[in-house]
């Protein structure tokens, strides 16, 4: 399990294994059946992601009624919506320190909208980054 990280520094060590290089996963809600079955075949990448939407999907259901999770892009609350997590972490072959976003379906429905959100929200954490990969 991984300890919660603050933001700036998970930002921070990204920036410096990865030398500032990012890569955006984008997991929509209709994916997660496909994900879930590539992580059952043991493909690291699919572990891990399928690891952190399952931690994303908890915190949205346990989240305390006056302290909800909602959507990046336009506040909506996310226990009420079909949502897509993104995880953006250093380039490389494992997800090491990665930033968790989700948007709402309301936002983003496709890959390359949720992309384009996610861009723009990693744009103001993450000036200096630079896009790797268009997967
Ligand atoms: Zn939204």
């Amino acid at each position: 399990m991984h300890e919660p990280v603050i933001l700036a520094d998970a930002v921070r060590r990204i920036t410096k294994d990865a030398g500032g290089a990012l890569e955006i996963y984008i997991v929509l809600d209709a994916d997660r059946a496909q994900l879930a079955l590539q992580a059952a075949e043991g493909e690291d990448l699919a572990v891990q992601l399928h690891q952190g939407v399952q931690d994303v999907r908890r915190s949205v259901a346990a989240a305390p009624r006056r302290l909800p999770i909602r959507c990046v892009g336009c506040t909506r609350l996310l226990k009420k919506s079909t949502y897509a997590v993104v995880v953006a972490a250093g380039a490389g072959p494992v997800i090491k320190d990665g930033v968790v976003l989700a948007f709402c379906t309301r936002c983003a429905t496709t890959t390359s909208q949720v992309r384009v959100h996610a861009v723009i929200a990693l744009k103001g954490l993450w000036p200096n980054a630079q896009r790797t990969t268009v997967s």
